[in-house]
């Protein structure tokens, strides 16, 4: 299940960019969208390697 550690995203969107199924950008930090919280799809793990501050899990 893919969650964003708020305090460590600095809000470069490469999440975003990669997987914009599951993470969008609101007020400057990535968020996991609403209802794909549970989501697996493969871009999940692309967003996790694309992370330089490595602030998103699943
Ligand atoms: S890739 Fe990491 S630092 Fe960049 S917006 Fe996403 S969660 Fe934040």
């Amino acid at each position: 299940m893919p969650t964003v550690d708020q305090k460590k995203c600095i809000g470069c969107g490469a999440c975003a960019s990669v997987c914009e199924e599951v993470f969008e950008m609101k007020n400057g930090k990535s968020h996991v969208k609403k209802g794909q919280e549970k989501s697996k799809i493969p871009c999940i793990k692309e967003a996790i390697e694309s992370c330089p501050v490595d602030a998103i899990k699943a």
